[in-house]
């Protein structure tokens, strides 16, 4: 665990592809598991047509399709916050560490 710079998902523990710029976000199996403060799933988009935007190219709705308009969702009671990462797609971390290394 840990050895040669290998990143670990901060949820699950799950080893995760390292990246640098996002030491802490969470792998693609939590990233499916966002859901609100209620318990309801939403899921992370690029910006697409017809959708409010968070952030630049960053949107988030329901499975309904109805809107989510935060960039705070949870994985497991653990609140997490989605942005659009630097090179494309989305990254979720978790807002304060927890998990594995505490
Ligand atoms: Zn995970």
């Amino acid at each position: 665990m840990g050895e040669g710079g290998a990143q670990a998902c901060p949820i699950c523990g799950a080893p995760v592809k390292e990246n640098p710029r996002y030491p802490d976000y969470v792998c693609g199996d939590c990233y499916r598991r966002v859901v609100d403060d209620t318990g309801r799933p939403v899921q992370y988009q690029n910006a697409s047509p017809g959708y409010p935007n968070l952030i630049e190219n960053l949107t988030a709705t329901y499975a309904d399709g109805s809107p989510y308009m935060t960039q705070t969702c949870y994985i497991d009671g653990i609140a997490c916050r989605a942005d659009e990462a630097r090179f494309g797609g989305i990254v979720v971390r978790p807002l304060q560490k927890k998990g594995p290394w505490g």
